[in-house]
C-alpha cells in the first residue's frame, strides 16, 4: 500500500498524463507521500487525488505537484534557490528539496508548518528553511530567488512575489477566484518587466492573508 510499487504505479499515471521530466518523476517515485497525511488517510496517499490535511487545506493531487515542478524547473536557468509559498503537509516541499540547492517555504497556519517540519525532518532533508508568515509578501528578507511556487491561489499575482523574483527569475503560481489557471511570470533579465503566460485551469484553495496561530 505505502511501498515502492505503488510510488511506480503512480509514476506511470504522470507519465500517461504527460509528465516527462525524469528528474521529477524519480524523485516522486522514491518520496513517500503517506507520511505527508494523517494516519486515517495515508491509505490513499497514491491515489491521483487532492486529501485533506485539516485545517480546510488539502495536499495537493501529484499530478500538479509534478506538472509545477516540471515547469518551474524547465522555464528557464538554474534553479538553485526557490521560494515556496504554502508550506502545507510539506510534500511539494520535499519533492522540490531534492531537485534544487535550497528551498524557502511560508505557511501561515502553524500547527501545519509544525507538521511538515517534522515530516521533512524525518526525511532527513536538510536544504529547506521553514517561516511562519504571510507569503503574499514573499520571504520576510529581501531576497531573491530563481523560482517561487505558490501552492495557493491569489485572486492577483502579488507584487511582492515578483519583486523577490531573481534576474530571468520564474514563478509558477494559481491565479483566480471562480476560474483559476495555472499561471507561469518570467522576469525579463534583469529589468522590471514579465512575461506572463496563462497555462491550463486548476484548483487551489485560496491565499488569504495574515497568518493563525
Ligand atoms: N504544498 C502544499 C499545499 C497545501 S494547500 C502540500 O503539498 O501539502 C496551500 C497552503 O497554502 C495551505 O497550507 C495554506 O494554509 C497556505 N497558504 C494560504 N495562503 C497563504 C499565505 N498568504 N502565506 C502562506 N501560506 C499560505
Amino acid at each position: 500500500m505505502t511501498s515502492k510499487r505503488t510510488r511506480e504505479r503512480l509514476v506511470q499515471r504522470l507519465m500517461e498524463q504527460g509528465v516527462s521530466n525524469q528528474s521529477v518523476l524519480e524523485v516522486m517515485s522514491n518520496t513517500p507521500r503517506h507520511i505527508f497525511l494523517d494516519e486515517a488517510l495515508s491509505h490513499r496517499a497514491y491515489e491521483d487525488t487532492a486529501l485533506p490535511i485539516g485545517h480546510g487545506q488539502t495536499l495537493s493531487q501529484p499530478y500538479i505537484v509534478a506538472r509545477m515542478t516540471e515547469i518551474l524547473l524547465g522555464a528557464g536557468g538554474k534553479m538553485s534557490q526557490v521560494l515556496e509559498v504554502g508550506t502545507g503537509s510539506g510534500y511539494q516541499t520535499a519533492v522540490l528539496a531534492q531537485l534544487v540547492d535550497q528551498v524557502w517555504s511560508v505557511e501561515r497556519i502553524k500547527p501545519l508548518q509544525d507538521k511538515a517540519r517534522e515530516r521533512l525532518r524525518l526525511l532527513g532533508l536538510r536544504n529547506v528553511q521553514l517561516r511562519h508568515a504571510d507569503g503574499g509578501f514573499g520571504w520576510p528578507e529581501e531576497k531573491q530567488f530563481d523560482g517561487i511556487l505558490s501552492t495557493a491561489a491569489p485572486r492577483e499575482i502579488p507584487q511582492g512575489l515578483l519583486d523577490q523574483l531573481a534576474p530571468d527569475g520564474v514563478l509558477v503560481i494559481p491565479v483566480g477566484v471562480e476560474a483559476q489557471y495555472l499561471t507561469l511570470v518570467m522576469r525579463v533579465g534583469d529589468t522590471d518587466e514579465f512575461k506572463t503566460q496563462r497555462l491550463e485551469p486548476v484548483r487551489f484553495v485560496p491565499l488569504l492573508s495574515g497568518i493563525t496561530r
